[in-house]
């Protein structure tokens, strides 16, 4: 059942002061609505925003798409720029849900179907967390069909920008969602200095790609239109899920040796756990 956004801050004031709350309904414009869930204590939000709430930076696009920033782009390459991000503004409808979790429930969520790493960063980081919360963000059907059909167009330079600005976007509302929950459980911690928030995904970090099939049998993002494949793959493609973790800045650090570290391309934790000081996220 979907209920009006002002009876959802009725119902948060049960867990967050109210200062916290109005923060926390500041993030963005997102338009927040709630779904009980009988086995729940807090409820599942559902959020929508505007496309422009998550555009990416093009400095963003560009290191995606390894090109250097300040390099010399032919006019016809920026003419594709902004082609895609006038495409990305025309079929964007950016959703997302999420849900606290205790503990208790993530541990058996986390473990899936016994395939992660033997060790792994959040394995160790989230008992010490003071909140979590499932979620998952799209982009909506579209922008993955307009990627498919240029693809199959064969306009694959075009294609290429499109779905690096998609990713960057999917990305970008992600982290809104993720902002969102640190300004809310501030309130609950509010004690310790230095809470931070970072978010975790089946697929990454030792954590094997089966366990969305746990994560979608508690969260059931299909309330927002995301659907998961037999290869655990997510339909839209340009979704994304996982936990969000909230706790003292401390317990996100972590020394990032694992043996699945060796195949990484990104090493994104390096710069994550560098900006924690920083931005809190
Ligand atoms: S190096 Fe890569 S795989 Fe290892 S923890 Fe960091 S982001 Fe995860």
């Amino acid at each position: 059942m979907v209920m009006p956004l002002i009876l959802t801050a009725h119902i948060f004031s049960m867990a967050v002061t109210t200062a916290s709350l109005y923060r926390f309904f500041k993030v963005g414009t997102f338009t927040r609505l709630i779904d009980h869930r009988p086995w729940s204590v807090m409820p599942a939000i559902t959020q929508e925003c505007a496309s422009r709430e998550i555009e990416p930076a093009r400095s963003s696009v560009l290191h995606l798409l390894g090109i250097p920033t300040g390099a010399n782009q032919p006019s016809k390459v920026t003419e594709m720029f902004d082609r895609a991000f006038d495409l990305f503004h025309r079929t964007a409808a950016p959703r997302g849900i999420s849900e606290d979790i205790t503990r208790e429930e993530f541990t058996v969520i986390y473990a899936g179907d016994g395939k992660n790493d033997p060790e792994t960063p959040l394995e160790t980081i989230y008992p010490q967390a003071d909140n979590l919360a499932l979620f998952t963000v799209t982009l909506g059907s579209e922008v993955s069909e307009s990627i498919t059909r240029l693809f199959e167009e064969n306009d694959f330079a075009f294609a290429t920008i499109f779905d690096a600005v998609a990713s960057e976007g999917a990305d970008r509302l992600a982290d809104m969602v993720m902002r969102g929950h640190l300004e809310m459980t501030d309130g609950i911690n509010s004690e310790a200095a230095g809470t931070a928030t970072v978010r975790y995904s089946p697929g990454y970090c030792g954590w094997y790609v089966s366990g969305q099939r746990a994560l979608f049998a508690r969260l059931q993002p299909e309330r927002i239109g995301v659907e998961l494949l037999e290869s655990c793959l997510m339909t839209p493609s340009k979704s994304i899920s996982g936990v969000i973790v909230t706790g003292p800045t401390e317990i996100h650090r972590f020394v990032p040796d694992f043996m699945f570290c060796a195949d990484c391309v990104t090493k994104s934790c390096r710069e994550r756990i560098a900006e924690l000081d920083t931005t809190g996220f």
